[in-house]
């Protein structure tokens, strides 16, 4: 649906973005026959098409990251590029035929002072709404850390404007950061023939296969995407994980071996020098450690259950630690380094400017349970760990987009109520 038809003066529930998140929200709020919009102020998944490098793939299977009443066209084990992730949810408005209207932005929700629910103000008119529910996603504003150096002569990009190794002027190329993004920029440019230095942080690093069966299932079959919370000192470690190339496990020791020059932590630039925290093998170590974990568990699993999988012994084999784990490079002068281009790749921080209710804390982090605000009337889906490690990912939305649905005819069931 797009902006031709003109938004109702009115409505029962108003959610705010056409990602999987708001479209998961439709397909719930539908099955509640609950009276409801979806605003998105670009295109259906956004997202996925202008925020995303070009050969971006899923991280995980078809089979797997999808919603369950309609599956991928592609082949099952496959993981799909960005684009084909943008048709299936376009497919999907379609398939649950969803009241979204495209190129209408949310400006501003206030809550109605002269009666209930909230005034939400759009580019195409004012429109009541009892409800709001916010799917702006878990990745709104990218993160360029403060000590980014002030260098005309560098390019600095952070890894959501990143398209592809053209893009960026010649000479090396500092990637900062080692999550699922930073690991695949880098491997990209240096399949492109850049030299690359990648600095790593903490991380996890399943493996991308085990025993005949993808690291998703593993997860999920250990419980391990249901996890509620990170865990204590865990909340900022990064996945690194690919589905690139047809999918392989993310090991550091092997991108050593292909050339790419790993640094630990950045830490500050100064004159042109910038200098990394001496914490490289123990990063790379600890990811080892997480990835060996999986391993077991896995081994665990299939023997408690008899399950007849084939053994994988060289899994566990990992290659020697190469010499910049031995030998860490801790400060580097960029030009004699060659490098011309830094791309950020450290995260995304929320912005729910538009959002004039309260319903924050004092950071600014959402506060509710489960994606329901401590203000009645708000919802927030699709936030990191929102109910779970599944919330922000495909397939994990859509269960908690059900679970503030089934919230919203709770509340309606109450208002309906007379004696
Ligand atoms: C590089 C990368 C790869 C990923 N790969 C996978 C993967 O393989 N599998 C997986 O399950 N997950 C993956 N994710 C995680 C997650 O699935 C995506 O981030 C996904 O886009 C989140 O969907 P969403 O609907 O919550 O948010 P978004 O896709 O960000 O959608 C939010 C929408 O809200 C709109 N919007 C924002 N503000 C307003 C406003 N004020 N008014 C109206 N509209 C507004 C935006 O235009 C946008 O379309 C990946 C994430 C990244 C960054």
């Amino acid at each position: 649906m797009s902006t031709e038809q003109s938004l109702p003066q009115s409505i029962d529930t108003l959610v705010v973005g056409g990602g999987q998140a708001g479209i998961a929200m439709s397909e719930h709020l539908s099955r509640h026959d609950i009276a409801h919009l979806v605003l998105e102020k670009a295109r259906i998944a956004e997202g996925w098409r202008s925020v995303r490098w070009d050969s971006l793939v899923m991280n995980g299977p078809a089979w797997h990251d999808r919603f369950p009443s309609l599956e991928f066209t592609a082949d099952q084990d496959s993981f799909p590029g960005k684009e084909d992730v943008a048709a299936y949810f376009e497919r999907y408005v379609k398939h649950i035929n969803a009241p979204l209207h495209t190129g209408v932005e949310v400006k501003q929700v206030t809550r109605n002072p002269g009666g209930s629910g909230f005034v939400v103000e759009t580019s195409h008119g004012t429109v009541k709404a009892q409800r709001v529910v916010a799917a702006t996603g878990p990745f709104q504003k990218p993160i360029i850390p403060a000590i980014a150096p002030k260098d005309e002569d560098l390019t600095q990009i952070h890894s959501a404007q990143y398209k592809n190794p053209q893009q960026l002027p010649e000479g090396a190329v500092l990637v900062v950061g080692a999550g699922s993004s930073g690991v695949q920029i880098a491997d990209e440019l240096q399949r492109a023939g850049r030299t690359v230095y990648l600095s790593v942080g903490p991380h996890d690093r399943p493996p991308r296969r085990y025993r005949g069966r993808d690291f998703v299932w593993w997860l999920g079959v250990l419980g391990l995407w249901d996890m509620a919370a990170p865990g204590e000192g865990r909340e900022h470690v990064t996945i690194a994980v690919s589905g690139a190339y047809g999918g392989h496990t993310v090991d550091f020791r092997k991108l050593a071996a292909l050339g790419i020059h790993l640094l630990g932590r950045t830490a500050t630039f100064n004159n042109g020098v910038v200098t990394f925290e001496n914490n490289l093998a123990e990063n790379i170590r600890a990811g080892d450690a997480d990835y060996l974990a999986l391993l077991n568990a896995a081994d665990d699993y299939i023997k408690r259950n008899g399950l007849d999988l084939p053994e994988e012994p060289e899994a566990k084999q990992l290659l020697p630690d190469p010499p910049c784990m031995t030998q860490p490079t801790l400060e580097l002068n960029l030009k004699q380094a060659g490098i011309r281009n830094i791309i950020w790749a450290t995260g995304f921080a929320l912005d729910f400017s538009w959002l004039k209710v309260n319903a924050f804390d004092n950071n600014g982090k959402p506060l509710h349970q489960r994606g329901v605000s401590t203000e009645p009337g708000v919802y927030f889906v699709g936030l990191p760990w929102l109910s779970r490690r599944g919330s922000s990912f495909i397939w994990g939305v859509w269960h908690d987009a059900k679970h503030i649905a089934d919230q919203i005819a709770i509340q309606h069931k109450y208002l309906a109520y007379q004696n």
